[in-house]
């Protein structure tokens, strides 16, 4: 695939169970969204692949939880390390199979890693309690335990980060993990796996099964070793997998879907909207999960707004990763390309105005132009579903209090953004948005100091920051009597 060759000490194309690189009777391609050419063939495991791991995620758990926090730190870091060691080979594979710019892949090793440090440094303060007693014969303490078991289930939209987002946390409560990558995108997580056996992360500590994602799905939500589900991905998928873990009771993080506001209000410094505009909307190409899809502006500041957006977004350069320097890709597959069309098409046909872009790229494939609409309404598909793709939909607005109903009115509360130089209005409008994140004069919010997650149909439970390690732990309740 292409000119550049991918260092292929961290190629892989088969699973990592117990330790072990396992092939599959199947295989299927793994495509470069780009280019249309494969990058690989790899294996396309199911249920047995999947139990093993299970198997092996549990059989390793009592030495991981066993070490000291320092030991499992240590290791982690050294992982996180290894991660910026091998920086531009892993953007350059990200890049290949995900199609993102590489200065973006770049940026997302970096963020990956980072949870690494972070939750290395958090594995050493996972401090329990004394809680005065009631009775002068007994004590009462709480300490922390690791869950157990743990099934992740990732997307392709951040193939490293939304894994180490997870690992990070669970190995350092002292959980031990199966994952299940998104099969758009597994050569990351394979190659994240060899790093961590650089690493000296134990045998079965972490372990990867792709290939048939129901099949695979329906061993780690059904089976009662697994104690915990944490999963990315789309609002559908997340609640069928929470009606599948119900039978066994797993605790749940859930990180879904949104269909994120931003609001400029009049008195906004347009330059700054505008910059925030461009990364919040078109990072990954609009694929993202905290991307604006409604940018409502304000009636006074319209016009200059819009223009100063259509301005910023023609200077956009769209290209294959790996050919040159960009700042949008393709999108990752047809079926991304389609929605995004269909959303467009939807939006003309009810009224919204083309300012720029609004149709399939001339580079073909997935590739989309960027786009903006104007006058985008409340009745469009745009408005109510996540598009995810470079598509900036405008809505006007009169009043405060109208712009935060209409922001609220939908089924989401991911993340919202908005811009205002007013500190009063700061207060009220980010206490009334419904929604876990907000950015206020900011359009990138995700830092792994920062507890990151959403409301509403948008999940539970929250990754990264301080509190990002309480889903992986279980409180326990010790009451020493007979003192
Ligand atoms: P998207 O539409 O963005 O691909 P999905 O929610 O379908 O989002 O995919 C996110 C992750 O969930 C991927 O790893 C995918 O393979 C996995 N997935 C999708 N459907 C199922 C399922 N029924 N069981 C288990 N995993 C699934």
């Amino acid at each position: 695939d292409g000119d550049r060759s991918i260092e292929t000490s961290l190629l892989r194309n088969g699973h990592y169970i117990d330790g072990h690189w396992r092939g599959s009777s199947e295989t299927y391609p793994v495509y470069n969204p780009a280019t249309g050419s494969v990058v690989a063939e790899v294996a396309k495991g199911g249920r047995a692949e999947a139990q093993e791991a299970v198997d092996a995620a549990a059989k390793a758990f009592p030495a991981w939880r066993a070490l000291t926090a320092k030991e499992r730190s240590s290791r982690m870091r050294r992982w996180g390390e290894l991660m910026l060691v091998h920086r531009e080979a892993l953007a350059e594979l990200l890049s290949r199979e995900q199609g993102k710019p590489l200065a973006e892949a770049r940026g997302e090793v970096a963020y990956a890693a980072s949870f690494l440090e972070w939750f290395a440094e958090e594995a050493k303060r996972a401090y329990g309690d004394v809680i005065p007693s009631p009775s002068p014969h007994a004590k009462i303490l709480v300490v922390r335990e690791p869950i157990g078991v743990v099934a992740a289930i990732t997307p392709w939209n951040f193939p490293l980060a939304m894994i180490t987002r997870k690992a990070a946390p669970a190995l350092a409560a002292g959980c031990t993990m199966v994952l299940k990558p998104s099969e758009e995108t597994p050569l990351s997580a394979f190659a994240l796996a060899v790093l961590a056996e650089l690493a000296e992360i134990p045998a079965g500590v972490f372990n990867i099964v792709s290939g048939d994602a129901i099949a695979i799905g329906t061993v780690l939500t059904g089976s009662s070793i697994v104690r915990k589900l944490s999963f990315t991905g789309s609002t559908r998928t997340g609640k069928l997998l929470a009606r599948q873990c119900s039978d066994t009771l797993k605790k749940l993080s859930l990180e879904l879907g949104g269909n994120a506001p931003f609001i400029v209000f009049d008195d906004a410094d347009i330059d700054a909207a505008v910059r925030g505009a461009i990364a919040s909307k078109f990072r990954n190409t609009g694929q993202t999960c905290v991307c604006v899809n409604r940018f409502y502006v304000q009636n006074g500041i319209y016009k200059a707004f819009t223009q100063a957006l259509v301005d910023a977004v023609s200077r956009l350069r769209v290209g294959d990763a790996l050919a040159g320097d960009f700042e949008q890709g393709p999108l990752i597959n047809r079926a991304a390309l389609i929605k995004v069309q269909e959303h467009v098409a939807d939006a003309v046909v009810k009224g919204a105005r083309v300012l720029m872009g609004g149709k399939p790229h001339a580079l073909g494939g997935t590739f989309f132009e960027p786009t903006v609409l104007v006058d985008a309404t409340h009745g469009m598909l745009i408005a109510q579903e996540e598009t995810f793709g470079p598509v900036a939909a405008c809505f006007r607005f009169d009043s405060e209090e109208e712009v935060v109903t209409a922001a609220n009115g939908t089924p989401y509360g991911l993340a919202a953004y908005f811009y205002t130089r007013d500190i009063a209005r700061s207060w009220r409008v980010a206490g009334a948005l419904e929604s876990g994140m907000v950015g206020i004069n900011e359009g990138i919010i995700s830092t792994e100091v920062a507890p990151f997650g959403g409301v509403k149909e948008s999940g539970l439970g929250r990754e990264g920051s301080k509190y990002g390690i309480d889903e992986y732990m279980e409180l326990k309740y010790l009451m020493l009597g007979g003192l």
